[in-house]
């Protein structure tokens, strides 16, 4: 069973950011409201993630990190509807069989916490009590270091931890209401309160995208039946200097999409020059039915039903906001 997670894991697992993002979203599905991210080099060395969130039990602990043991996915019909960000059951057991894992977890109804560590050769999980909160904290240590041919694609710890920052930026794009912090070598390098109103949302965009964005975004919203559309858009004047924030999530996931892409480039034709591509971003709500999401194992990419349905509202709604602002 090793070798073929370690085989999965070369779709799931190719340089710490991933592993950071399995983590996080599985603490996101868990209902977390506070995800601590701590790394050493990069998170090559160390990636230790702590969230308050529903915990797993003791029973599940040795489930939760073998293959295909997912607790999100229980019948045909939650596949043909899935709501939550993680669904094959692949990560935790891929990113184990390809580094040190530890993952120690409590629940309310319990009075004590669980550690399941899948140190070394074979997928032999040790469980033992250890004091921990209500939540779980997973710890990924040296990364890759069975699998010398993976390592060797590993950048310098500066790419890593930049690719793990541009993550956790777009995660805390995504969920306002979660406190998420980010640590790395000791030193905190991301603070991101909750953000419930608007002005507080605003402030966390600012602090992500750069003031500048946010001076000239204009904040979107619309709504047609199943579908709904949120957030904000550089004003024209403005897309100059920020065109590299573009971001898109469709029911809380992060996605690039040629046609949601198409239907914002469209909206800014006449607008730009055609080699400016304006900065924004972008919450679609649909219908999770409505929706395919396992295009590809990383789940960036997405499938409407009603594409062009969802185009044109896209087009029309960023039409509107452009028309009524006036410069
Ligand atoms: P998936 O997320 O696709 O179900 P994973 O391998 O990522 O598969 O996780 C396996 C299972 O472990 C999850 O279904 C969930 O039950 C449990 N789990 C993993 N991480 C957490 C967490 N941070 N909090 C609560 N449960 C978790
Ligand atoms: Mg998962």
């Amino acid at each position: 069973p090793r070798l073929a997670n370690q085989i999965a894991a070369g779709e799931v697992v190719e340089r710490p950011a991933s592993v950071v993002k399995e983590l996080v979203e599985n603490s996101l599905d868990a209902g977390a409201s506070k995800i601590e991210i701590e790394l050493e080099k990069g998170g090559t060395k160390l990636i230790r993630i702590r969230d308050n969130g529903c915990g797993v039990a003791k029973e599940e602990l040795q489930l939760a990190l073998s293959r295909h043991a997912t607790s999100k996915v229980t019948s045909l019909d939650d596949l043909e509807a899935i709501i939550s960000l993680g669904f094959r059951g692949e990560a935790l057991a891929s990113i184990s069989s390809v580094s040190r894992l530890t993952f120690s977890s409590c629940t309310a109804e319990q009075n004590e916490g669980w550690q399941a560590c899948t140190e070394g050769r074979d997928m032999a999980v040790k469980v033992q009590p250890v004091a921990h909160p209500v939540g779980t904290s997973v710890e990924v240590a040296d990364l890759f270091f069975n699998t010398p041919a993976r390592r060797r694609f590993l950048r310098s710890e500066k790419t890593e931890f930049g690719h793990i920052e541009e993550l956790v930026k777009r995660l805390a794009l995504s969920h306002f209401e979660v406190h998420f912090s980010l640590k790395h070598n000791g030193k905190v390098v991301k603070n991101f309160r909750p953000a419930l109103t608007l002005a507080q949302q605003e402030k966390r965009v600012a602090a992500i995208c750069s003031n500048q964005f946010m001076q000239h975004a204009l904040a979107i919203k619309a709504q047609h039946g199943d579908l709904a559309l949120s957030g904000w858009i550089i004003e024209p004047q403005g897309a100059r200097a920020q065109n590299d924030v573009q971001y898109c999530y469709v029911n809380g996931r992060m996605m690039r999409d040629k046609l949601i892409n198409h239907a914002i480039r469209q909206a800014y034709a006449d607008k730009l020059p055609s080699h400016l591509f304006a900065g924004f971003i972008i919450y679609i709500q649909v219908d999770p039915a409505e929706v395919d999401v396992n295009v590809h194992p990383a789940k960036h990419e997405v499938r409407f039903h009603q594409g062009r349905l969802v185009h044109d509202f896209i087009l029309q709604t960023l039409n509107d906001a452009l028309l009524n602002h006036e410069p």
